[in-house]
């Protein structure tokens, strides 16, 4: 009866575009500081109690010595996670959140246990950092991780840094927290900064305790493109954009390797286009490049593309092989850019290309 006369009072009895606030739900409770374990925790630890629609939450309550239950304010509280320390009094239990209306209990038990069963903080020691792969693209088929192991007292809560080499800018930082020491834990960066891909070049990642000083190794380098050369083999420039052909001119650049060369997506994106064209550029496709506007035709592939229209194509995944179908002398890829709204679109074909390849070659 108590939580209805509370919805009388509100607002949302009006209808319109008000909702109520969702349940909270809690899903686990880990403890972060001063710890025994992930899940063993002392008077005075830090917890973090983990869910969804936990932004409404003001008070953690434990179970009781003796019975009944004894609250902790909310520290910090974002929608999935509500931090409070433990209470002096609190006992072994499942601790429960409550906001204005509702409240939720956690699955897990949280253990507590008195101060002489929590080992001393050791200090943060990291064993071990490595990076894979040790180049990664844009929209690639693996993002940049590390694997990690530290030393350490008790669970923490490791900060990881993606900084860019050689001058030390930190790009990216999060928190992974309550990790357990003396366990390999693997972290991934998305590459993407306010929805854009990173910078092309060296980075390294760096971790440590979320307010420690932060280590590296030299197994934690990594590169970082936007793009990758898409002739994954010996190659040679040819015609640019703008070399005469009979009745029209060149709206490409070629790259001479030898047949059954590998080819790879420069830009991954959806396939827009397969076809072939005896007369021209015999068998094609035409990649709509994610996050570019852009689109990127290949040309005279030695045989028809795996991939299908409309299909969904990584940066660096296999298109097929260099060939000389279509009207070709020789083996080659032709790769011609064009600009928004796409090829035979509305757009039109790029100069840049040929400066874009000679770019993306620096890498290869
Ligand atoms: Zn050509």
């Amino acid at each position: 009866m108590a939580s209805l006369s509370v919805w009388a009072g509100v607002a949302f009895a009006g209808g319109g575009g008000v909702t109520p606030p969702k349940t909270p739900k809690v899903t686990d409770v880990v403890c972060i500081s001063t710890c025994g374990g992930v899940h063993k925790a002392t008077a005075d630890s830090k917890i973090q109690v983990r869910g969804r629609h936990l932004s409404g939450v003001s008070k953690v309550l434990f179970n009781a010595n003796g019975g009944g239950r004894t609250a902790a304010d909310a520290i910090a509280v974002t929608s999935r996670s509500v931090k409070a320390r433990v209470p002096g009094g609190a006992a072994t239990g499942k601790p429960k959140v409550t906001d204005s209306y509702r409240s939720a209990t956690s699955p897990k038990v949280l253990k507590i246990v008195g101060p002489g069963q929590i080992q001393s903080s050791g200090n943060f020691k990291l064993r071990d950092a490595s990076a894979k792969p040790r180049r990664s693209y844009y929209y690639g088929k693996k993002k940049p991780r590390v694997t990690y192991m530290f030393t350490n007292g008790e669970p923490t809560d490791v900060r990881i840094d993606v900084v860019k080499r050689p001058a030390g800018t930190v790009v990216d930082s999060w928190v992974e927290h309550a990790q357990a020491p003396n366990t390999s834990h693997t972290a991934r960066w998305s590459g993407v900064r306010r929805g854009k891909p990173a910078s092309n070049g060296h980075y390294k990642f760096r971790v440590g305790p979320q307010s420690g000083s932060m280590e590296s190794t030299t197994q934690a380098r990594f590169s970082y493109h936007r793009f990758e050369f898409p002739v994954r083999g010996r190659h040679s420039y040819g015609d640019g954009v703008g070399a005469p052909r009979s009745g029209h001119i060149h709206e490409g650049q070629d790259v001479l390797a030898r047949c059954g060369t590998p080819l790879v997506a420069a830009r991954g994106g959806r396939v827009q286009w397969r076809a072939y064209q005896a007369s021209g550029a015999g068998y094609y496709l035409v990649i709509d490049g994610k996050k570019t506007g852009h689109d990127w035709m290949y040309a005279h592939l030695k045989r028809r593309s795996h991939l299908r229209q409309g299909q969904r194509v990584r940066t660096g995944q296999r298109i097929g092989v260099v060939g000389q179908t279509g009207d070709a002398t020789a083996c080659h890829l032709h790769i011609e850019e064009w600009s928004a709204p796409g090829w035979y679109q509305g757009g039109h074909f790029l100069k840049a290309i040929t400066k874009h390849l000679r770019h993306w070659d620096r890498w290869s």
